[in-house]
């Protein structure tokens, strides 16, 4: 399963994201009962409204939809690369993660105290990037260390020592994220052990207050301009309004939202979001007990997304009944789209296509 780290500096609204991510996720569903793992883990539904059209049509008895993982990874602060605070210990936490959420505060409040005085965006990013980017360094500059003795007798270290001081070096050297170095997929290949921190794919999630979650702000604009320079992505989210949002009754939801002139508090788009960063493509299963997302990477072949469901459809594979969602939902039921010829059987090299609805049919 994916997972997402959540990083920021002190008091920009992490724990009150995270807390309205697993509130959510709780009052999703019964069928969701792995949504806290341990406190600073939580498992959440990625969104997909045609799940419940899928649903519809098959009157499946359950909804079961693709899951990210998110990791409240608080405590990063300046000098969090020298051991500052638990410094080293978060830096590993992320290490371990596949994606980042990096909560900007794009807000003000009198109340909240922020760890640098006054709020500014561009220096919070700046803050963290060069923590994250000074323990790459540190990593990097062990990683040469031990590539230059190798080298001398061996020619595939001398081109890795290569790679690590003539592309990698300068750029970090800079304060700069790893993420900003092209690479081709053995230079890729051979950097991935490092698990370099400014190597992963970031979301900003800008945290604004209520009044300016329709309008944006002058702190998110400069969100947006480093996250353009950088070729990271923005999304806009009040973890206050979402909070506010868990402890109103249902009914009285969408009525807060207009009221704010928005029609949700940038949740929602922070999970899509999260999980498209990845590259990740949902296929579906569907029936009468229930109607599935099934997560699998682009470019899967039919048996390797078989897999996915168990390792014996893999196995045992034979061909999958497979159409797109898109012409399943058009034509209005399974029996309709057979009858018109639209579900198709494809084999063993089939590459699985973003909202195929499938039925495996294997040997045991
Ligand atoms: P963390 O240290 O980054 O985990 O920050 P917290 O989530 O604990 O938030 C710090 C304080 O800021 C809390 O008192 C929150 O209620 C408050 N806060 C978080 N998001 C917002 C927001 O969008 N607007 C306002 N006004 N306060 C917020």
């Amino acid at each position: 399963m994916l997972r997402a780290g959540i990083v920021g500096l002190p008091n920009v609204g992490k724990s009150t994201l995270f807390n309205a991510l697993v509130a959510n996720a709780k009052a999703q569903a019964a069928n969701f009962p792995f949504c806290t793992i341990d406190p600073n883990v939580g498992v959440v539904a990625v969104p997909d409204e045609r799940l419940q059209a899928l649903a519809q049509l098959s009157e499946s008895a359950d909804i079961v939809p693709a899951r990210v993982e998110f990791v409240d990874i608080a405590g990063l602060v300046q000098g969090a690369s020298q051991g500052e605070g638990l410094g080293n210990q978060f830096l590993a936490n992320i290490r371990e993660v596949d994606a980042v959420v990096h909560v900007v505060r794009c807000f003000e409040s009198d109340g909240i105290v922020h760890v640098a005085g006054a709020v500014g965006p561009a220096r919070d990013i700046e803050v963290i990037n060069l923590e994250l980017a000074l323990s790459d360094l540190a990593q990097l500059e062990r990683r040469i260390e031990r590539v230059r003795k190798q080298a001398k007798a061996d020619k595939q270290a001398r081109g890795e020592l290569e790679l690590l001081e003539a592309k990698l070096l300068p750029v970090l050297n800079q304060g700069k994220p790893a993420r900003l170095v092209d690479l081709n997929d053995d230079e890729e290949a051979l950097i991935k052990p490092l698990g370099l921190l400014t190597r992963k794919p970031v979301i900003y999630a800008a945290n604004v207050s209520e009044d300016d979650l329709a309008s944006g702000n002058d702190w998110v604009e400069q969100v947006k301009q480093i996250a353009v320079a950088e070729g990271a992505q923005v999304v806009v989210v009040s973890a206050q309004v979402e909070a506010e949002l868990i402890e109103l009754p249902p009914e009285d939801r969408d009525d807060f939202l207009i009221s704010l002139g928005v029609e949700e508090g940038g949740l929602m788009s922070l999970i899509r979001a999260t999980y498209d960063l990845l590259g990740l493509r949902t296929y579906f299963t569907t029936g009468p007990k229930e109607t599935r997302a099934w997560t699998i990477t682009a470019g899967m072949l039919a048996p390797q997304a078989a897999g996915v469901i168990h390792s014996d459809f893999e196995r045992g594979f034979i061909r999958a009944e497979t159409i797109a969602y898109e012409d399943l939902v058009a034509v209005g039921s399974m029996t309709a789209a057979k009858d018109k010829g639209l579900v198709r059987s494809e084999g063993k090299e089939y590459v699985v296509q973003e909202g195929d609805v499938m039925l495996f049919r294997f040997n045991v």
